[in-house]
């Protein structure tokens, strides 16, 4: 009998396996794939500030601390199912049962899948597909290609495939996608800050308000604006993936202002491979499993099971942290793991007032990491987490 059980060694669950053994209680960590880290593995990007944020750096730096700690992390072991007993858990596995006192479900973030026609020919993949061939395991993905989706997350790793030294044509909208123009805009205004260009930086500045954002859409060029060299075109869209094997081409046709084609822009472009991003939703399946309530809230991503600022869902012994209660970067998750260890180590270890005081502080931490964070996928996160710990409060 384990005191916790972390599913999950992405940012969120390692920190979690840090504080709580920090504390003295019994840890284990599991995951389905086969390195721990998570989608950190992946990660890599220019701060403002001109650091660079190296994933891989960044998850070695919590597995050390681990190891030190001797947390206890098991890889290539998947949850299907978690059952609640009286006062323990049972988590069911592919490599079997697990028992603990209290369950801490940091699951992440899946993408949501965007078809257009032609997707399934061999060449096209998710856009995180990409990030995880090209930086964790080290495969080019293709030579030319073109990436559909224009939001934070697209922006972030098509970066990383040209610093990886993969051609790409441009980004552009899903042909299904009338211009959600103002949201697109939104989209870039979050990514934009992280652009080398002082014009694109500065300018994104007056694109935050609402009015010149929705001027800007209108009067987006139609051969795209460039970012890092790259075009990101808002007035063209991918109609169609040609080919007959594999990805030969694409179809692209320039659309207004509202979305409509424009007939007889269509043009062909060569690739040969193709990059869909639909955006992220938190991956909560589990929560679900066990019983946890949930709650809609866009601002946050989608459905995220109800908690509270310590971590808490209304199912006592079960805690949720990461991207699965919203989404949000990796120094968030990672904070936010920290927050769920101590409140676990603080449910388990009864009257430590030093234990109080850490929580507090890590909470006070995951406020300031969140104000500060330079990837920011959802614009209204503040309310969206106002909205889920009003809902814990009123259960
Ligand atoms: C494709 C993709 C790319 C991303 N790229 C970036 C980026 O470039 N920059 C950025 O700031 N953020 C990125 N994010 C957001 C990212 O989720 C956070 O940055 C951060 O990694 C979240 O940490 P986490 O610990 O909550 O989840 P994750 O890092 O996603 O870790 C969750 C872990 O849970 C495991 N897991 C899930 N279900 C089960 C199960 N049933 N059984 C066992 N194990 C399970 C997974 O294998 C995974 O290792 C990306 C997210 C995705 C989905």
């Amino acid at each position: 009998m384990y005191d916790v059980l972390i599913v999950g060694a992405g940012p969120s669950g390692l920190a979690a396996g840090i504080s709580t053994r920090e504390n003295g209680l019994s840890v284990k960590i599991i995951d389905e794939f086969p390195h721990a880290g998570g989608r950190l593995l992946g990660q890599l990007h220019e701060e403002p500030t001109g650091e660079w944020w190296n994933g891989i750096k960044e998850t070695k730096k919590l597995l050390d601390q681990a190891e030190q700690l001797k947390v206890e992390i098991s890889l290539l072991v998947s949850v299907h199912h978690i059952e609640k007993l009286e006062d323990s858990f049972i988590t069911h596995t592919n490599s079997g049962k697990i028992t603990s006192k209290t369950v801490l479900i940091a699951t992440g973030a899946a993408e949501t899948a965007a078809p257009i026609p032609g997707w399934t020919l061999p060449g096209v993949m998710s856009i995180g597909a990409a990030q995880v061939m090209t930086n964790v395991h080290r495969v080019r993905v293709g030579n030319q290609g073109i990436v559909v989706g224009v939001n934070v997350l697209s922006a972030a790793i098509t970066r990383e495939l040209q610093l990886a030294g993969v051609g790409i044509h441009s980004m552009a909208l899903p042909a299904m996608n009338v211009v959600t123009g103002d949201k697109v805009m939104q989209n870039l205004v979050r990514i934009a800050h992280l652009a080398p260009s002082w014009f694109i930086r500065y300018g994104s500045n007056f694109a935050k308000i609402g009015l010149i954002r929705k001027l800007v859409v209108k009067f987006f060029p139609k051969k795209g604006i460039k970012m890092w060299d790259m075009p990101i075109h808002l007035r063209k869209a991918v109609l169609e993936i040609n080919g007959t094997d594999k990805v030969e081409s694409v179809t692209m046709g320039t659309v207004s202002s509202t979305g409509k084609l424009v007939k007889g822009t269509e043009e062909e472009i060569p690739v040969d491979f193709v990059c869909i991003a639909g955006g992220l939703y938190p991956l909560a399946e589990l929560a679900a499993v066990i019983g946890c309530p949930f709650e809609y809230i866009e601002e946050l991503g989608g459905h995220v099971p109800v908690h509270n600022e310590e971590m808490e869902t209304p199912l006592p012994g079960v805690y949720v942290s990461g991207n699965i209660t919203g989404i949000e970067s990796a120094k968030v998750a990672r904070a936010q793991g920290t927050v769920a260890g101590l409140s676990i180590s603080k449910t388990l270890i009864k009257k430590n007032r030093k234990i109080k005081k850490q929580l507090k502080k890590a909470i006070h931490d995951v406020e300031k990491t969140r104000k500060s964070a330079s990837i920011q996928f959802h614009p209204e996160i503040d309310t969206g987490r106002k909205k889920v710990h009003q809902a814990f409060k009123e259960i």
